[in-house]
């Protein structure tokens, strides 16, 4: 153990003592000192295997009864200790993307636990996309008998050969935010808008420029078919969706995608041409910035904070002052005004957040790397796994884990108290947590493959089959 604990993620001051005694887990005494402590924030005490804790909150509380947890099941013999400890930031998350292969709520259940075991505390929940709407709406019923069912699956080169579909019912959404709420976790749903909406208009084929009938998308990209921004009864429907969806979820916060939307249709479409006359506005990437205001001046109006992918930073005029950011790819320049504005962030970047590709280009010890300097802008970090090419929950927890590990440390632990032979080290302390969970993560001999493998892998990956 080299004087280090079993422990992900680390605590921010620990204290070792040389002695080392029998701990009883069984007997540990908590005491409430919200006078004393920040929030989140809980210390842990070991003299003579004696286990005693103070916390601020009942958060506080969690974590501490998480620590504890990690250090039983590591199952080494811990010296005596003392833990002062409270996370670096307040968003800690992971997002799951069940719209292009779906996944169960057993199954979400099991990352949540996951989660929870390493002290994160935010679960982004991708709810529409192109090739799937997820979520039951009884205003809309068409979102689910249409919406929720693709054909088929023709994701990279794999033809799938079978229909795939389902949704969540509300009392399922219930139930999944009152299991998180159990444990900390703040659920964050995302219906991603005006682009990536093929199954929103596969349902109801007039929210879209051109009004034709399409299929709910089967394959993988950036398309065309996004929502009209020139038609009223498009805000209709969203903002009428938007109050039927918002009341299943307590958190502030409302996720409206805004990332990846090709301005083809909206160019050819009389619709959106008035409607660019008429707001002034002098091109069609500022009639995005018109359509998400829009929808941010509504949810402002439900006391919701939205939350939108840097892309939409493209078109200009986003409110800083009112709206998240959730960085991942690009425009360095935009963000640094968007920040230097005022604006807060989540990070989420490409190259090393993302658990959806190969540990070749994604390797863990790269993920982990990712310096998150403390500022007030800056709310956190997340990992996004999204699933055109993870098809089942096996596939997902060969992804996401060990990597979820990594986004957990560089969410709670400062940067000068990382230390990655350290934190790969514990990781095997976790596995047969993980397992008991039924997560199957990858071999950690396997998460950090050399140069030459790395490349090869890279280049297998985009040209074989997916
Ligand atoms: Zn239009």
């Amino acid at each position: 153990m080299n004087n280090n604990l079993p422990l992900i993620p680390y605590p921010n001051n620990v204290e070792i003592f040389e002695n080392k005694n029998q701990i009883k887990f069984s007997e540990i005494s908590f005491e409430k000192a919200e006078n004393i402590f920040q929030e989140d924030e809980y210390e842990i005490k070991i003299i003579d295997g004696k286990i005693s804790v103070k916390f601020s909150d009942e958060q506080g509380k969690f974590y501490a009864e998480k620590t504890l947890l990690q250090l039983k099941n590591s199952e080494e013999k811990i010296p005596d200790c003392i833990i002062k400890d409270k996370p670096q930031f307040s968003y800690r998350g992971f997002m799951l993307d069940p719209c292009r292969h779906f996944l169960t709520v057993d199954e979400i259940k099991k990352i949540i636990d996951a989660a929870a075991y390493l002290k994160m505390n935010v679960f982004h929940w991708h709810l529409s996309d192109d090739q799937g709407f997820r979520i039951e709406s009884k205003k809309f019923p068409l979102l689910n008998e249409i919406g929720s069912h693709r054909k088929n699956s023709l994701f990279g080169r794999t033809n799938e050969g079978k229909p795939h579909g389902g949704f969540f019912t509300q009392e399922e959404i219930k139930d999944v935010v009152k299991y998180c709420g159990e444990r900390h976790i703040e659920v964050i749903p995302e219906i991603d808008l005006p682009g990536h909406t093929i199954a929103i208009i596969a349902s109801y084929p007039e929210l879209s420029c051109k009004k034709e009938k399409i299929d709910v998308c089967m394959k993988q990209g950036i398309f065309p078919e996004i929502l009209c921004a020139g038609n009223e009864k498009v805000y209709e429907f969203i903002f009428e969706l938007l109050d039927e969806i918002i009341p299943l979820f307590p958190s502030q916060y409302f996720h409206i995608g805004g990332d990846e939307v090709p301005r083809k249709n909206w160019k050819n479409c009389e619709c959106c041409n008035r409607k660019l006359r008429e707001e002034n506005l002098r091109n069609f990437d500022e009639l995005q910035g018109y359509f998400m205001n829009r929808i941010e001046s509504f949810l402002s109006s439900r006391n919701k904070t939205p939350i939108m992918w840097n892309d939409t930073l493209k078109s200009g005029k986003i409110n800083s002052k009112t709206t998240v950011i959730q960085h991942w790819l690009h425009d360095k320049k935009i963000m640094e005004d968007f920040i230097s504005d005022g604006g807060k962030y989540i990070e989420s970047d490409f190259f090393h957040f993302y658990s959806d590709y190969p540990y070749h280009m994604t390797p863990l010890k790269k993920v982990y790397s990712f310096s998150a300097e403390k500022s007030k802008n800056l709310l956190g970090v997340e990992t996004p796994a999204w699933s055109e090419y993870i098809r089942n929950f096996d596939k997902l927890s060969y992804m996401l884990f060990p990597r979820i590990c990594a986004v957990a440390e560089i969410g709670w632990t400062k940067n000068e108290n990382k230390n990655y032979k350290r934190f790969y080290e514990n990781l095997k302390y976790l596995y047969p947590y993980f397992k008991s969970q039924e997560i199957n993560p990858a071999d950690l001999k396997l998460v950090n493959p050399n140069t030459l493998k790395r490349l090869g892998g890279t280049i297998k990956y985009w040209c074989s089959k997916r």
